[in-house]
């Protein structure tokens, strides 16, 4: 079999000093020696990885063959943004892990399976390189529908775009005053460069979608306002924007921050710029980030690159309840936090956090854990081990132990049907809501999932309320 090709990366004692990013990707030669890796299966497994069932296949057969404008296309047809779904997806859970070279009983991608990922952002970087625009079908009969998309997410964003391709006017209400959502206010610049997310909003707004920041739907204006000033339809893109947070003592001290405030701090206003920019965020000397998932990584990477930068020690460590197998995070970015001199402290269970008599917090009490009977996530259940409690020091806290919906627009909108965590109940065959012409999809619908999943949420979405403008059945 032939050699996988390794993706090129920036050396680590370059990239911890900066936000520059880290996954260099294939030039055109790694990306043939790869493609001619993948074996053309008669039945191709990996399709049903991915959750928008891109013709993986046929993507790869076409990067064999050169003709990287018709990959790219394969896969505009099921996902709007290959560029940044080659940077961000978990190929390693999806279609990797579908792909032939996986043995069945591995729990992740096996190292040999195809690097569907990579070869994905060779094709969606070459389109953006080239200015690939994906067909647009505008239909003269939508030209006086105008369509209220709440949320500038990935959700959002593939939403406006099916829209606006079909002749639909779309404006997209955002209550932060820039767009992208996680992906420019969660994830940081050294996973997916601004540029790529800025090319692809650019490219909806050549397409003639209007965007409206610091707009906060359900403050601003409510949805019946919306309808009454012409929208034909909504759609709603909320995201999961709450925190959560641990519930134990000493939580509200100074410089524990939750991963969402901490990131956003950084990656939208700019903080590791302060005093040039006017968001100030806290570095310590002993930084603990507490979860296991890609928003701990983030934050964990984050805030050693921000300890270099500051020139102080780095001493940055991500504590978790369960073992790394059980990690929610891509395999990569625990990969990279480790090489970058992130520590990782496993099996602890933080009970409490103790401050100095500035109200600063100083000091995390943990308790150890060993592993239970799996609960219902299907991980096995972390179990505090009595009397096993010991003290870490601890300067700067980050809490990233989950996310849930933002209840704004839903709390003052009692017709729209949330379920107990206050996510949007929908039609799963067309993503309606219980209002008639309000359609919903990504983290508000189900919770925290991918950019991928929030992606084809929208596109069903977009061809349903197509559809409803049409007068046709969803
Ligand atoms: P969001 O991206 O959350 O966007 C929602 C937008 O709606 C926000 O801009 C918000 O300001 C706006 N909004 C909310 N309420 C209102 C309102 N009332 N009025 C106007 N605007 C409103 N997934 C991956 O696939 N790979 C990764 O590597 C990955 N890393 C992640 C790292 C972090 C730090 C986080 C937090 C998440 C990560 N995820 C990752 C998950 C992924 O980012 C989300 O699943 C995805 O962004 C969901 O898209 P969305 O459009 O539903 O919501
Ligand atoms: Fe290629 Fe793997 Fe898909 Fe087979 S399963 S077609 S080898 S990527």
């Amino acid at each position: 079999m032939k050699e996988v090709v390794k993706v090129k990366e920036r050396a680590v004692s370059e990239r911890v000093n900066n936000f520059q990013e880290v996954v260099l990707g294939y030039n055109e030669e790694d990306a043939l020696k790869e493609a001619s890796r993948c074996i053309q299966c008669k039945n191709p497994t990996c399709i049903d990885g991915c959750p928008v069932g891109i013709d993986i296949k046929k993507f790869i057969y076409q990067i064999a063959q050169k003709d990287y404008s018709g990959a790219y296309f394969t896969i505009r047809e099921k996902n709007n943004f290959p560029s940044i779904c080659g940077r961000v997806c978990p190929a390693e859970y999806q279609c990797r892990k579908a792909c032939v070279f996986t043995k069945k009983n591995e729990p992740f991608a096996s190292e040999k399976a195809i690097n569907i990922h990579f070869l994905e952002r060779f094709v969606g970087d070459y389109g953006v390189k080239h200015n690939l625009e994906a067909p647009v079908n505008k239909d003269s009969r939508f030209s006086d529908f105008r369509i209220a998309v709440v949320g500038s997410g990935p959700a959002g964003l593939a939403c406006a775009g099916e829209l606006a391709r079909s002749g639909i006017k779309v404006v997209v209400f955002e209550a932060l005053h820039k767009t992208g959502g996680v992906l420019r206010y969660g994830i940081p610049p050294f996973r997916l460069p601004r540029n790529i997310l800025d090319f692809e909003i650019d490219y909806l707004k050549k397409l003639g979608v209007e965007f409206q920041l610091n707009f906060i739907a359900g403050r601003a204006k409510s949805l019946k306002e919306l309808f009454q000033e012409g929208f034909s339809a909504v759609f709603l893109g909320l995201g999961a924007g709450v925190p959560s947070f641990l519930n134990i003592s000493g939580e509200n001290l100074c410089n524990v921050y939750s991963a969402n405030e901490f990131l956003t701090r950084v990656n939208l206003m700019k903080a590791y710029k302060f005093p040039e920019f006017h968001t100030p965020v806290n570095i310590g000397k002993s930084i603990i980030v507490i979860g296991g998932g890609n928003t701990a990584m983030d934050a964990a990477r984050v805030a050693l690159r921000l300890q270099k930068m500051n020139r102080i020690a780095p001493n940055t460590s991500i504590f978790y309840r369960r073992t790394e197998i059980e990690m929610p995070a891509r395999r990569l970015e625990i990969h990279h936090a480790k090489e970058e001199g992130v520590k990782f402290k496993l099996l602890v269970q933080p009970t409490a956090f103790s401050g100095d008599d500035q109200g600063c917090v100083k000091n995390l009490e943990c308790l150890n854990c060993q592993l239970g009977e799996p609960d219902s996530s299907g991980r096995r259940r972390p179990v505090a081990i009595v009397g096993s409690q010991f003290q870490s020091d601890c300067d700067v806290a980050v809490i990233a132990v989950g996310l849930g919906a933002n209840k704004v627009l839903t709390s003052v909108t009692p017709e729209l049907v949330v379920d107990k965590w206050g996510d949007l109940v929908v039609n799963k065959e067309t993503m309606e809501t219980s209002l008639k012409g309000v359609y919903a999809g990504g983290d508000i619908v189900g919770g925290e999932g991918t950019v991928i999943e929030a992606m084809g949420m929208a596109k069903k979405a977009s061809l349903a309320m197509v559809k409803y403008l049409s007068g046709l059945p969803g």
